[in-house]
């Protein structure tokens, strides 16, 4: 018997750090697990699709979004907004399902503040330099963003405290052996089971 609400993961790290290359490998081996698409006033990269990276706004319609309530959590990132439509995570949520938010750290601690049951998760890299071929190794970003997005990232590695678990992603494999490990624990955690335990024990 389960009875029990799916769990709401909070996955965040500097940006070129790999969370996107280490959820999509989580996503294809962990079928209850569902990855939010945001929204963004940032302009679409190459090959990314509407509906499927983000749903690409303009400010306007963000902002209406945000202030009609239909946002989880939002924040400003390197001139553009990003944030959480809160409509899914919660219909899944409601269903046993886990969804996985994929976001920077400002959000994060508004999520954390409304949720306090949210698994938090931080990805390192495994030096600053690393994390800058990367970046700039992506390819997406002209030499001034790639800037900005390092100038945030030394700040975003300061905020790792706030966060239950911290991977640091050097070698992927392992990156992503850690992640699904720390997910299935957080499954085993008796503030998960707890509605469980209530219904054996009533
Ligand atoms: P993020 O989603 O955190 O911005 P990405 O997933 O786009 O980062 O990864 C940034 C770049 O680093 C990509 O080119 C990706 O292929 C590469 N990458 C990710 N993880 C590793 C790793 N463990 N070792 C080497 N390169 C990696
Ligand atoms: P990118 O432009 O590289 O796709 O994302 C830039 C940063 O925005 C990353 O740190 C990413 O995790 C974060 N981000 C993506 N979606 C959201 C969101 O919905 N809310 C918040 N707060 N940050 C997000």
């Amino acid at each position: 018997m389960r009875n029990k609400s799916g769990n709401l993961i909070i996955f965040s790290g500097p940006s070129g750090v790999g969370k996107g290359t280490m959820l999509k490998s989580c996503l294809e081996s962990l079928p209850n697990l569902r990855y939010s698409v945001s929204a963004t006033t940032r302009p679409p990269r190459e090959g990314e699709q509407h509906g499927r990276e983000y749903y690409f706004m303009s400010r306007e319609e963000f902002q209406n979004m945000a202030e009609n309530g239909g946002m989880l959590e939002y924040a400003e990132y390197n001139g553009n907004y990003y944030g959480t439509p809160k409509a899914y995570c919660e219909e899944l949520l409601e269903q046993g399902i886990d969804v996985v938010l994929e976001i920077e750290v400002q959000g994060a601690l508004q999520v954390k503040k409304l949720c306090p049951d949210a698994l938090m998760i931080f990805v390192m890299p495994p030096s600053i330099e690393v994390l800058e071929n990367r970046l700039c190794g992506r390819n997406t970003e002209s030499a001034e963003l790639v800037c900005g997005r390092m100038a945030i990232a030394r700040e975003e590695l300061k905020a790792a405290y706030n966060y239950d678990y911290v991977i640091i992603n050097d070698n992927l494999e392992q990156a992503v052996d850690e992640l699904k490990a720390v997910i299935a624990a957080s499954h085993c955690s008796v503030k998960s089971m707890k509605k469980f335990l209530d219904e054996v024990n009533k």
